[in-house]
């Protein structure tokens, strides 16, 4: 016989304290205790021995085989312990994950802020129907049907009646129509035009403004929009009022206020004039305070709308407007 039953497990124990992982233990399992392991085999040897010597033998041998079995068990345990609490197992003490965190859409923040500066000045905000009847959007603003200030838009229609709105102007039927003067509002939203190139795109953003009160005149236009202008450039900057025309007001005039680029000396962006177009506005039509039987002349009013991403380019020298929808984080993430 080669070596003895004593000799095999004081070898397996030496040689499962110098293993450092699991792999290790289960491959010294194999060797001592497998199918042709070392203490598999020896008491398979047994039989050869004569009867009286057998049963002593093997008794010993089969304790040793139980003492190396709970040895190896209780390395795997340990092993397999250690490798789970790396992987599976949740440390609560660890700093959590960050989750990435969004930004204001830059054409959000230009609204929010022309909203806060009306707001300031007494305006409250109003919002309507994105999909607008022909009447709001069109007719009751004094763009009778076949009448050609309709081509000034090209409108997208839903049915013969229904169309995207292509202004925010109907917010102003819709409102008067519900209340009584004084009002001041101002009306924020998206709107539609079949129009795609480098300065447009079929969907955009205005503001519409509309103050009615008795006695309120071109005056008043004129304070409101300066001041509003200041604040959202700045107090340097100058305005012009040209006169210009929209159906549902009269006298309408375009706003153009100086380069913000060139202050005026003529740049690209201002197509070398010193101008920019930033606004139209008028006081409203009479026929749109009869659409809503508003007692007119006894009120008067104005009436406003802007392009919020116009401004929005201007304010941080972006020049390609379609870059607002790209949704592209690099862009968002400047704001
Ligand atoms: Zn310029």
């Amino acid at each position: 016989m080669g070596k003895s039953i004593e000799q095999i497990e004081s070898e397996a124990l030496k040689a499962l304290e110098a293993v450092s992982d699991l792999e290790n233990v289960e491959l010294l399992s194999t060797k001592y205790l497998g199918r042709k392991g070392e203490v598999t085999s020896f008491l398979r040897s047994l039989s050869k021995l004569p009867q009286e010597k057998r049963a002593e033998a093997g008794k010993k041998a089969n304790q040793i085989k139980k003492t190396l079995e709970a040895a190896f068990n209780e390395a795997i345990e340990k092993f397999e312990a250690a490798t789970s609490q790396t992987g599976d197992e949740i440390d609560v003490s660890l700093p959590g994950r960050p989750v990435p965190r969004g930004t204001l859409h830059p054409v959000t923040r230009i609204t929010n802020q022309i909203c806060e500066i009306f707001t300031r000045l007494g305006f409250d905000i109003a919002e309507g129907p994105e999909v607008e009847t022909d009447y709001y959007n069109f007719e009751a603003l004094n763009f009778p049907k076949e009448h050609p200030a309709r081509d000034m838009q090209d409108t997208f229609f839903v049915s013969d009646n229904i169309v995207l709105r292509t202004h925010t102007s109907p917010l102003q039927v819709r409102v008067m129509e519900k209340q009584s003067p004084p009002v001041r509002i101002v009306a924020p939203g998206k709107v539609f035009r079949c129009d795609s190139d480098i300065t447009h795109t079929p969907m955009f953003h205005q503001v519409e403004g509309l103050m009615v009160d008795e006695g309120v005149s071109f005056g008043d236009l004129k304070g409101i929009l300066t001041t509003f202008i200041h604040q959202i450039f700045d107090d340097e900057i100058s305005l012009r009022f040209r006169p210009s025309f929209f159906p549902f007001t009269e006298p309408s005039a375009e706003v153009d206020i100086l380069c913000v680029i060139c202050r005026g000396k003529g740049c690209r962006v201002c197509s070398k004039t010193g101008w920019l177009e930033i606004l139209g506005s008028g006081m409203v039509h009479p026929a749109v305070f009869e659409n809503v039987n508003y007692d007119t002349p006894k009120y008067t009013g104005f009436a406003f709308g802007m392009g919020v991403e116009r401004i929005a380019m201007l304010k941080y020298g972006i020049d390609d407007l379609r870059i607002f929808f790209n949704n592209d984080v690099r862009f968002l993430r400047q704001f």
